[in-house]
């Protein structure tokens, strides 16, 4: 497999550190809200390399941290009266819940940085000792961008350039206006642990650096990330564990592109900000997989109403390619053309496997699903033997799961309650809205929701 690795510029071939196996690790979600399509699309990305290794035979190993400790986690926490570990607790849950509907499979290992607090310490302690940071007397602890030669080099910037556009705050501590902060001294308020700089608590970067080396090792497979993670997050992971260790850190970095709302920048201001917990009120979510999919990763994508409704009736195409093949006609014996048709199968994995070596081009991946799902249609357009219908459910079916496509199977709910669903449909239909808003609270006595979208009503858990 090529992939882009952002530190060369250029399209490497894969070669991991150990035969046969794969670590990986990609920077995840700071846990204080619901997460927005923005955030979406690295998680789909990544867990689509991921399963995309595992289909190749490997296996991976998959670091995706929680950040659990910073300023925004501090002052959500703050703003509604409960502790910065429980409001982790719950918005932890949250995640699971919207990445489980996007079909993103658990990550091997979900490290919450506040669980790291010791690795950290060590860390930072590591490069005081060897020169590379020093602790100002408020106790923080600061970097020195300076000390450490390759600085830059991901991102392709020069100190001086950088100095120039950075700017100061006046209650930090810093020797130079580029250094940052390793470790935080305790503000009044704040969560904090013991450290041989007085209590405090870790900064962004080195959380990273801190749990990616504990649990993969110094030298790693791939580290991946939004492309606006690139400066000064994974510059500044890099300078911390490559001075740390002497040793080359992760050796591919991934990038993914942007994602436009409209055709414009996703921004509070312009009020165009969707969480995926928004969207699932309207779509299934495997539409919005879908769509992340359609695009390959480096390229910027538009999200959009118009859009949506076109992955959803994609997903539909795939979809029903599927239940035809579930529900296709059974023949005795073969017909003429049908050895013809499954040593053709291969050449639809052979496309679809050189599309995903090239730097995990989903887009042209999904266009050879799509040719596969419409000679399918046409092979079970009359009826076929057994073995056939099944050769060629499996070969599609297998493809699908690498994108991670295959329905997978929803929440069972107790049939009172699917009976209920079933009792308020009739009931709209008729248009019967008082006897549909009557079961609507009956299903709300019994803990369980509505959700009224294009693809019909849901149920859902309160
Ligand atoms: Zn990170």
């Amino acid at each position: 497999m090529y992939i882009y690795n952002t530190m060369t510029r250029k399209k490497e071939l894969f070669v991991p550190q150990r035969e046969g196996q794969v670590s990986m690790y990609a920077c995840g979600p700071t846990v204080y809200n619901f997460f927005h399509i923005g955030n979406a699309r690295p998680f789909i990305v990544f867990d689509t390399l991921r399963r995309y290794y595992e289909y190749r035979g490997y296996q991976v190993t998959f670091v995706q941290n929680f950040t659990d400790i910073d300023d925004k986690m501090i002052r959500r926490a703050n703003e509604e009266g409960i502790t910065v570990k429980e409001l982790g607790d719950r918005f932890i849950q949250e995640y699971y819940k919207d990445a489980d509907a996007l079909g993103v499979k658990r990550a091997t290992v979900n490290p919450r940085a506040t669980e790291h607090i010791d690795d950290i310490i060590r860390l930072v302690q590591t490069l005081v000792d060897k020169g590379y940071a020093y602790p100002a007397p408020n106790g923080d602890v600061y970097y020195s961008v300076h000390s450490w030669p390759g600085y830059g080099k991901l991102s392709g910037q020069n100190i001086e350039d950088l100095e120039n556009g950075a700017r100061v705050d006046p209650s930090e501590q810093k020797r130079d206006p580029m250094d940052f902060a390793l470790w935080k001294g305790q503000k009044p308020g704040e969560p904090a642990w013991p450290s041989p700089w007085g209590m405090g608590r870790p900064g962004w970067h080195i959380e990273c650096s801190a749990m990616s080396m504990a649990i993969l090792g110094t030298s790693f497979d791939i580290h991946a990330g939004g492309q606006d993670l690139i400066f000064p997050h994974h510059e500044n992971e890099i300078a911390q564990s490559e001075a740390a260790t002497g040793l080359p850190f992760a050796r591919y970095w991934m990038h993914n592109g942007f994602i436009n709302v409209d055709n414009q920048k996703m921004s509070k201001s312009l009020n165009n900000f969707f969480t995926v917990r928004d969207i699932a009120k309207e779509y299934d979510l495997d539409v919005v997989r879908l769509f992340m999919l359609s695009v390959q990763y480096r390229n910027p994508i538009n999200f959009s109403r118009a859009l949506i409704q076109q992955a959803a009736v994609a997903l539909q195409r795939l979809r029903t390619a599927l239940d035809r093949l579930q529900e296709a006609p059974v023949s005795e014996t073969a017909a003429e053309d049908e050895q013809a048709f499954l040593d053709g199968l291969s050449g639809y994995k052979t496309r679809f496997n050189e599309a995903m070596d090239d730097d995990l081009n989903t887009a042209d991946a999904l266009g050879v699903l799509f040719d596969f799902a419409r000679a399918a249609n046409t092979f079970v357009s009359e009826p076929r033997t057994k073995a056939a219908i099944e050769q060629t459910k499996a070969a599609y079916g297998e493809l699908l799961e690498v994108l991670g496509l295959m329905p997978r199977k929803k929440e069972e709910f107790p049939q009172e309650v699917l009976d209920l669903l079933e009792q308020r449909q009739a009931a709209r239909k008729n248009k019967d809205y008082a006897r549909a808003d009557e079961i609507r609270e009956q299903l709300k006595g019994l803990g369980y929701a509505i959700e009224d979208s294009r693809q019909g009503a849901k149920l859902k858990k309160l």
